[in-house]
């Protein structure tokens, strides 16, 4: 059974490395952060564009590996829509699933295709790379409170 379902992730895993969601630039971007896993090699730029606390969209362009662009695939998929605060919830969720804590039963979340990464957490030099895009997304959103004010704007 287990094994059945290690399959079944690593499908849903390659399938947004494939096709990464959120590849697609922006013409206009709110909050533009970079982040980087030295340990792996894995390399990302994000994009959010802003309003009322809601992010209406979102680019990830990632270079690395599997897990790490799939990660922020799953990411520009789910957070897409979200507000500020539910988005840090998933968050929160995705680091505890990577960590293999346990996750408290009052969160309600739509996981999306993210349940696939929890067999990472048997793979620790692998949980950096999963963990990636979402400490990118939180310390650009962290960035932004802090200023009050836009990090980055641009338009291409
Ligand atoms: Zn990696």
């Amino acid at each position: 059974m287990s094994d059945m379902l290690d399959e079944l992730y690593r499908d849903v895993i390659m399938d947004h490395y494939r096709n990464p969601r959120g590849k697609k630039k922006l013409d206009k971007s709110d909050i533009h952060s970079e982040g980087k896993n030295p340990s792996c090699g894995d390399e990302l730029e994000m994009d959010l564009q802003i309003k009322d606390g809601i992010i209406e969209d979102v680019h990830v362009g990632c270079v690395g590996c599997a897990i790490s662009v799939s990660s922020g695939s799953m990411l520009a998929e789910v957070i897409k829509g979200k507000s500020i605060d539910e988005v840090k919830k998933i968050a929160e969720v995705v680091k505890k699933m990577l960590k293999g804590e346990p996750i408290p039963d009052d969160i309600e979340i739509e996981m999306g295709d993210l349940d696939a990464l929890e067999g990472v957490k048997k793979f620790p030099v692998r949980i950096k790379c999963a963990l990636l895009s979402w400490t990118t997304l939180i310390d650009s959103i962290d960035t932004v409170a802090d200023n009050k004010e836009r990090a980055f704007s641009t338009t291409e």
